[in-house]
């Protein structure tokens, strides 16, 4: 499988090569050159199927000939080793829950892959070694820490904002040790964001590590995440109705994988973009305008996104037709207070905990209903409430309990170096 860059459809890149580099060089987003439909037999038999070989069915055109199919399967295996259950919350409503992953966030599932891709390149000599530099507001630091942890040839470089993620995002940063480092940074995320730009485009830098970035323009992170909606389908009982997913949006990579999903057969008749209170494309779907701002802060805040990477993916999904995305795609926009009141309102009436970004979800899921009643209604939760422990604990007045998982975490000593400049980073990466 080739992709092109969405900067210019001439330029071409195999899987490998897309994945290394993250972005195009001319800087355009790849995107798959041929998308091709499942058979119906592989619908048909999903009940029979386990998760790797839904995986593998998946995702296999997608990868092509770079990873021999052995490999792959045992990659998707490691990658999809916890479960990805459907609750019912109400008729009709019911949760994909994302959060039992290692580090409790839905990007468990893009940083596993994406590492086990790259550490079958770095084995078999198709590259270097190779350092994954990346910058965080919390969920994904965590994530890509973990999915990296051990995988030989890689180094991750980790930076955060210092005082701004919670103690528990905090914690999966720091204590892993070996190949991961975390540089604790004196300023706020954007500076991180900055200096990890800065970074990729110093020739000194590139001169003496090849540097590749984790977030969710990388295919390898982008396109596993369509691996929910197809475990989500084989689970669903329902007849007769509808499919619609509402997906709490920041980037918008998990909502167009689902997307794409649905190009290669999976019957989902709709999707819901759920946004808090940075809503560029709720306003988009309005007016047909696409006006990326700055963000604002929320209480969903791996949703907090002005600009979102993904955008232009989804659009080439629609051929940039307007008309034809504004079928599949509603989107709504919530802010605190509304999220607050939902989780709180779910939990007093069915006992479901929700998280701040499941719950904006859950209503942008909610709205949409109300109009079209014939209906089965799917919101993904992406985080476990315990990482937003202050909010949920205070909205719903009681304890959450803390999972194992985490409990062990808590009790092991921080590991960071500080940096309070882009020369400090320099000169460490350079070291
Ligand atoms: C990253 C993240 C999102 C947003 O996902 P996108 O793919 O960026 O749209 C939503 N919820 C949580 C908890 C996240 O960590």
């Amino acid at each position: 499988m080739n992709y092109f860059s969405l900067n210019n459809r001439e330029h071409l890149s195999n899987f490998e090569k897309a994945v290394v580099r993250g972005l195009a060089p001319d800087k355009g987003l790849y995107f798959p050159e041929k998308i091709e439909k499942l058979p119906q037999s592989f619908f048909d038999e999903i009940q029979a199927l386990d998760k790797t070989e839904i995986g593998f069915e998946a995702i296999k055109n997608y990868v092509g000939e770079e990873i021999p199919e052995s490999r792959l399967k045992d990659i998707i295996a490691e990658t999809l080793d916890f479960d990805f259950p459907v609750v019912p919350v109400e008729d009709s409503v019911s949760s994909l829950e994302l959060f039992h992953g290692p580090t409790l966030a839905f990007k468990d599932v893009g940083a596993r892959f994406m590492a086990g891709s790259l550490g079958y390149f770095v084995e078999k000599g198709k590259i270097e070694k190779l350092t994954v530099l990346v910058a965080t507001s919390g969920d994904t630091g965590g994530a890509v820490a973990s999915g990296f942890l051990g995988v030989d040839g890689i180094d991750v470089v980790i930076l955060y904002p210092k005082g701004k993620v919670s103690e528990i995002q905090e914690k999966q940063l720091t204590t892993l040790g070996e190949n991961v480092t975390a540089l604790e940074v004196e300023g706020a995320f954007d500076q991180c964001q900055d200096m990890v730009k800065k970074a990729f485009l110093d020739d000194e830098i590139q001169q003496k590590r090849q540097l590749t970035s984790a977030n969710s323009i990388n295919v390898a992170r982008w396109l596993p995440q369509m691996f929910y909606y197809f475990l989500a389908y084989k689970q669903l009982k329902y007849k007769g109705q509808k499919l619609v997913f509402s997906v709490p949006s920041g980037n918008f990579g998990n909502i167009c994988a689902g997307m794409l999903a649905r190009e290669m057969g999976l019957p989902i008749d709709h999707f819901v973009a759920s946004n808090n209170a940075n809503n560029v494309v709720t306003r988009y779907l309005e007016n047909g305008k696409y006006e990326p701002r700055g963000s604002v802060q929320t209480i969903s805040n791996a949703m907090d996104v002005g600009s979102p990477s993904n955008f232009v993916r989804v659009l080439e999904l629609f051929e940039n037709q307007f008309g034809n995305l504004k079928k599949y795609l509603s989107s709504y926009s919530f802010d605190d207070l509304a999220t607050k009141m939902a989780i709180k309102e779910v939990y007093d009436t069915t006992g479901y905990t929700m998280d701040p970004h499941g719950a904006v979800g859950y209503l942008g899921l909610k709205e949409f209903l109300k109009n079209h009643p014939q209906y089965y209604g799917v919101f993904l939760e992406t985080a476990h409430p315990v990482k937003f422990l202050d909010t949920v604990e205070e909205v719903i007045a009681q304890k959450v309990p803390v999972p194992a998982l985490i409990e062990g975490i808590l009790d092991k000593k921080k590991k960071a170096h500080q940096i309070n400049n882009y020369d400090e980073l320099k000169s460490y990466l350079l070291k």
